[in-house]
């Protein structure tokens, strides 16, 4: 079982061709509801993969809260442990102009709300992947309560406890994450810095390039498949997903590390946030 504490977000996207200055109106040119958030992407990207999957998190009692539900389910994921709470669904306001610019607004809503209490004995199983959408303390208690081995991926980078990575065996920060958690330009340098604290290893995503492993003894740069990429949007997230996944069947974190930028580079050449589902990347996994 792969647990997954974070957040769900309704992505609520309108396109217009230019953004309004303050005091303007503008028409929009196309508005498109999706499911979103850290958390939901990465649960069900894995369930995607066939693995068991549970998502730890917080939807409101409304009609985005109830769509939230029905869509996990359908994706499979275990929904057992999901929250509802007196508080909007968490909402991201995304405004896409004609150059591809977004503006960006996210109300935490009931991801806000979810409390250390609300995840006690809700995890069980060999891995948990999390990230930082939700409260730290709550990140915190998951991390710091969970037996088997335990992925935080930083996104947004805001730790401000600094006793967080001790709990951490995998850190996956994307490269801008990286420089902020560990306050270094130099990958080597700062992965040195972080692996005082984190357990066992710090995998750096490089986008195109691929993923860098870093753990005490050696490093070593695993490059992503060449594609044609036309979204890069939940890249990072499908590649959390399927390292869980690999890792959970027993592969080491350099062959999960392969595989996971297989997945993840197969998933940019599609449009959404979400992964491939196994039977359309199988053949892509035994090359
Ligand atoms: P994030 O989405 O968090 O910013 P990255 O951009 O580092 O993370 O991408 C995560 C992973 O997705 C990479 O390690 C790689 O496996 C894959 N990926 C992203 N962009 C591309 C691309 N253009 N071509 C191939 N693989 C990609």
């Amino acid at each position: 079982m792969i647990n997954v504490v974070g957040s769900y977000n309704v992505d609520l996207t309108l396109k217009v061709s230019k953004f309004p200055i303050p005091g303007e109106t503008v028409f929009v040119d196309e508005f498109m509801t999706g499911h979103g958030g850290k958390g939901s992407n990465q649960a069900v990207s894995a369930a995607r993969l066939r693995s068991k999957v549970k998502f730890v998190g917080a939807v409101g009692r409304d009609h985005h809260g109830d769509r939230a539900m029905e869509f996990l389910k359908e994706e499979g994921v275990d929904t057992r442990c999901v929250k509802r709470k007196d508080a909007p669904t968490g909402t991201a306001y995304i405004i896409l102009d004609g150059n591809g610019e977004t503006i960006i607004m996210v109300n935490r809503g009931a991801n806000y709300l979810l409390a250390p209490n609300d995840i006690e004995g809700c995890m069980d199983g060999d891995i948990l992947l999390t990230q930082m959408e939700i409260r730290e303390e709550v990140v915190k208690t998951a991390l710091s309560t969970f037996p088997g081995l335990r992925i935080l991926n930083p996104a947004p980078a805001v730790i401000t406890d600094q006793n967080l990575l001790s709990y951490v065996d995998i850190l996956t920060p994307n490269e801008v994450e990286f420089k902020e958690i560990s306050n270094s330009d130099d990958l080597s340098h700062g992965a040195e810095v972080l692996l005082k604290r984190v357990k066992k290893a710090i995998i750096v995503t490089l986008g195109e390039h691929g993923a860098v492993i870093f753990t005490k003894h050696r490093s070593v740069r695993i490059p992503a498949p060449k594609v044609d990429a036309i979204d890069t949007t939940g890249a990072g997230d499908v590649f959390n997903a399927a390292l869980a996944v690999f890792l959970e069947k027993g592969y080491d974190i350099e062959e999960a590390v392969e595989k996971a930028n297989i997945i993840a580079a197969a998933s940019v050449k599609t449009y959404g946030a979400l992964g491939p589902r196994w039977e359309e990347v199988e053949d892509l996994l035994k090359e």
